[in-house]
């Protein structure tokens, strides 16, 4: 069994690692070349200095770093810091924007929590290529920064057709359409779904007729942000924090940090 021994604020290193290693006490994690370069390299650290490091399924652990070569690094496991948790079963469906606009939204849905991010293609989207392993890395960081203890998986694109059809029996996807008249976020959640999504459509926003195609499935539930036209990247943040707050992690880690 693995004891876990909560570590203080000011006993926290400043830097948390992802890795894909498995974790426990006393193992010896091998860096890949790149996380190796930034480390010694980037970050200057050096022989003996602690840092934390998680892989999305072993909680958090302390480790050291014991040896540096021209390619790689090693360090040494200890303690476990934090056991493992799992985000709400939260999943972002964009229309992929221009510009390094996704790269952003990916960076801020992990920041905000989600489990899954799954771009989705539709008729007006422009943006039909991206760079799976840039967006991956552009997670891979956020969740290093913000503390959190997983990476959302980041899915190659798929027709808005899928999302169509899709048996979801547990989840309810909410369908953010600005033409108005939709409920809120908290009213189209009062029944607690297990799994939620977030769809947010591009710059030009949904045809007519995926909107109908859309309003036509029952797991598919229109939901308003507002009275204004946000932009992507914004809908995408704004009903993202109104999901934590109403279904999300939010309020349970309010009353936990008070305590
Ligand atoms: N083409 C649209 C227009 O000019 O009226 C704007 C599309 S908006 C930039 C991109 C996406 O953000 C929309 O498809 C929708 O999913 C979401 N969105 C923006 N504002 C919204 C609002 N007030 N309520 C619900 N969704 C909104």
């Amino acid at each position: 069994m693995k004891s876990t021994k909560p570590i203080t604020k000011d006993q926290r290193p400043n830097q948390r690692l992802f890795v894909s290693s498995d974790l426990s006490s006393d193992v010896l994690v091998t860096l890949e070349e790149g996380q190796a370069h930034y480390l010694v390299h980037v970050l200057r650290l050096s022989l003996g200095v602690q840092v934390l490091v998680f892989n999305g399924r072993d909680g958090e652990w302390l480790a050291e770093l014991k040896s540096i070569s021209k390619k790689s690094a090693t360090m040494q496991v200890s303690q476990q810091t934090r056991p493992q948790d799992y985000p709400a079963d939260l999943t972002l469906y964009l229309a992929p924007v221009k510009g390094d606009r996704t790269d952003f939204i990916v960076e801020k849905a992990t920041e905000l929590g989600v489990a899954h991010i799954r771009p989705v293609l539709t008729d007006r989207t422009i943006v039909r290529k991206l760079n799976q392993d840039r967006l991956s890395a552009r997670a891979v960081e956020a969740a290093e920064q913000c503390g959190r203890l997983s990476v959302p998986e980041v899915a190659p694109p798929v027709p808005l057709s899928a999302l169509l059809c899709a048996k979801m029996t547990e989840c309810v996807v909410l369908f953010a359409d600005e033409a108005g008249g939709c409920p809120s976020i908290q009213v189209a959640l009062a029944d607690r779904p297990l799994k939620v999504g977030l769809l947010i459509g591009p710059e030009g926003g949904f045809t007519p007729t995926e909107r109908r195609a859309l309003r036509a499935c029952s797991h598919i539930r229109p939901v308003s942000l507002g009275p204004r036209i946000l932009r992507a990247d914004t809908a995408c943040y704004a009903g993202l924090v109104l999901i934590q707050n109403c279904w999300g992690d939010w309020a349970y880690s309010l009353s936990c940090n008070k305590a």
